[in-house]
C-alpha cells in the first residue's frame, strides 16, 4: 500500500499548480541531484520577436518576410509563431503545400509554386544551400526560395525572471550540476548559461542528440541520486521520457509533452520545482 504522506505530498503540490503524476516522482524528485532544462520556453519566455530582417539584394524586406510567414504559417514553434505575427498580413492558405517541419532544423515547404526553406544553419547545409554566417545573439532563421538563398531574420527572446528565481532556489537546495541543452545555436545558448550562472551548456542538439547528452549525464551522478529533466515540451518528448522525473510547461507545453511527463507546471514557471522539492522534502519526511 502507498503511505498516506504520498497523497498530501501530491495534493499540496496540485494546490501550488504542479500536477504529480505518481507517488514514486515525488520519491525521486526529493533526491534529485541533476538538473536539466531545455532553453526555448522554459528559461527564456519562448515568445520571440522579430528583430531584425536582412534581405540579399535581389528580394525586398518585405518579400523576404513574406515568405517566411508563407513557410511558418502551420508551424506552432514559438519561432514559426513569431514570424506569422512579424508578417501581420493575411496569409492565403491556398498557396501553400506539403508542408514539412523538420524538427530541430526549420520547414521545408511549396509557397506559390516555390520550394521554401526557412530554418538553421543545418537545415541550409542538408539541402546545400550557401548561406552568410551571422555572429549575432540570436536565433537565426534563413530563407531559401528554389535553391537561392535569400538572407535571413533574427529573432530574439528573452530569459524569464523566474528562471533566475529557480536556478538560485536550486542553488540554496545544493543542487550542484545544473545543466541547459538546447537546439538553439552557441551564442544564444552560452549568453543565457552564463546570465543565468549554470554549470554547463551544450547547443545545437537535435532531439536524439538530447537523450544521448541526458545518457551521459547519468553516469555522473551518484547511485541513489536523480536526474530532472524540465522542458517546455516541443520536440522534448523523448528526453522527458528518460529523465527519472520529466517535468513539461503545461502552458506552453504541447499535448505530446504533457503526455510524456511525469510532472507538470500549469503556469510554466520553473521556480515551482523549487516548492516542488520543499514538499517532495517534507512529505519523504512524513513517510519514512
Ligand atoms: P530548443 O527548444 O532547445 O530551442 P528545438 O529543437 O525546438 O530546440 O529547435 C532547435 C532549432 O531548430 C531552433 O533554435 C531553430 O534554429 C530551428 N527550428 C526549429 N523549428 C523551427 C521553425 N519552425 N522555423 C525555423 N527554425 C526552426
Ligand atoms: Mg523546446
Amino acid at each position: 500500500s502507498v503511505p498516506l504522506g504520498f497523497f498530501s505530498g501530491i495534493g499540496t503540490a496540485s494546490k501550488n499548480g504542479i500536477l504529480i503524476k505518481g507517488s514514486n516522482y515525488l520519491e525521486y524528485l526529493s533526491k534529485a541531484e541533476i538538473f536539466v532544462f531545455d532553453k526555448t520556453g522554459t528559461l527564456t519566455k519562448g515568445v520571440f520577436k522579430v528583430t531584425k530582417i536582412n534581405n540579399q539584394k535581389d528580394i525586398s524586406e518585405e518579400e523576404l518576410l513574406e515568405y517566411a510567414a508563407y513557410a511558418e504559417y502551420y508551424s506552432n514553434h514559438p519561432i514559426g509563431v513569431s514570424i506569422v505575427k512579424a508578417y501581420n498580413k493575411d496569409i492565403n492558405k491556398n498557396e501553400i503545400k506539403d508542408y514539412n517541419e523538420i524538427s530541430g532544423h526549420g520547414i521545408s515547404v511549396n509557397v506559390k509554386g516555390k520550394k521554401v526553406l526557412a530554418g538553421n544553419s543545418k537545415l541550409m547545409n542538408k539541402e546545400n544551400i550557401k548561406y552568410e554566417e551571422v555572429k549575432e545573439i540570436g536565433t537565426i532563421v534563413h530563407i531559401a526560395v528554389d535553391s537561392k538563398y535569400y538572407g535571413y531574420l533574427i529573432i530574439s527572446d528573452e530569459i524569464k525572471d523566474d528562471a533566475k528565481k529557480a536556478i538560485e532556489g536550486l542553488r540554496k537546495l545544493k543542487i550542484k550540476n545544473i545543466v541547459m541543452l538546447t537546439g538553439d545555436s552557441k551564442v544564444v545558448a552560452e549568453n543565457v548559461a552564463k546570465e543565468l550562472n549554470l554549470n554547463s551548456v551544450e547547443a545545437e542538439l537535435l532531439p536524439d542528440q538530447k537523450v544521448e547528452k541526458v545518457k551521459e549525464l547519468y553516469k555522473t551522478k551518484s547511485p541513489k541520486g536523480t536526474l530532472v529533466f524540465t522542458g517546455d515540451g516541443i520536440n522534448d518528448a523523448p528526453v522527458l521520457a528518460i529523465a527519472d522525473v520529466g517535468v513539461a510547461m503545461g502552458g506552453l507545453g504541447s499535448d505530446a509533452a504533457i503526455e510524456a511527463a511525469d510532472m507538470v507546471i500549469m503556469n510554466d514557471e520553473p521556480s515551482k520545482l523549487i516548492d516542488s522539492i520543499k514538499i517532495s522534502r517534507r512529505t519523504e519526511k512524513i513517510v519514512w
